[in-house]
């Protein structure tokens, strides 16, 4: 039997986030969903393959990542002049037209947080599947949970596009294969969103050894 079906066993409680009704949960098969018994919200969901889904599409993302930096993500062509413009392009002329700001929001949310989520979620849900927890498991889990809403690639996506609509008629502007890779990586990361379950991960790492874990802190005292 699994380490967190055995935790669960043992007497696992979740709370409703809604309602606050507390729930003693058994083992679970997947695929199933866990409703709150009063107000009926989804608690949990079991999946099936709910590490190795998300774990490979967290990795397909991260190889992407690196073609959509290399490569251009726009290419424009005025009077014959032709330009490569790659993803930190953008961040450079908006610094130079005296936008840094906003051009280190854009490298923040377009570069810098999809990637560290990426590798944030590639990192805890390889630790889970060996069942290797590093000191450093609980703050990474955090940091992810935390990054999942600062990452803006399909903002970036979309300004991508109204640029080709607007400049379109101004020069000839066409998509660079790094578009394709960052479309691809957007894609990537909402699929390994989709199968990211934390509450999984943290019971896991609770469920990891007898000593101390988050179910053991909830388990109700003998009274
Ligand atoms: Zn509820």
């Amino acid at each position: 039997m699994p380490k967190d079906a055995m935790a669960q066993k043992r007497g696992g409680w979740i709370a409703c986030p809604d309602c606050d009704t507390l729930h003693q949960c058994g083992p679970v098969k997947a695929p199933h969903d866990v409703k709150c018994a009063n107000c009926g919200r989804t608690l949990f969901t079991r999946t099936e393959n709910p590490l190795d889904r998300p774990l490979a599409f967290a990795l397909a993302g991260l190889v992407l990542f690196i073609p959509a930096n290399l490569y251009p993500i726009v290419t424009f062509s005025f009077h014959g002049v032709k330009t490569d413009n790659v993803l930190v392009t953008g961040v450079y002329r908006l610094a130079e037209g005296g936008f840094p700001g906003v051009g280190l929001l854009v490298l923040l949310a377009s570069v810098l947080f999809p990637a560290l989520y990426l590798m944030g979620m590639t990192y805890v849900l390889l630790c889970s599947r060996l069942r290797q927890y590093p000191g450093d498991f609980a703050l990474t889990l955090r940091m992810t949970q935390g990054l999942n809403r600062w990452g803006m690639i399909d903002v970036y996506l979309l300004a991508c596009l109204i640029s080709f609509i607007k400049l379109g008629q101004l020069a000839t502007v066409l998509p660079g294969p790094g578009l394709y890779c960052l479309g691809g990586v957007l894609v990537c990361t909402l699929l390994a969103s989709l199968g990211f379950d934390p509450d999984l991960l943290w019971r896991r790492f609770g469920a990891r050894s007898d000593k101390a874990g988050s179910w053991n802190l909830l388990k109700p005292k003998a009274s």
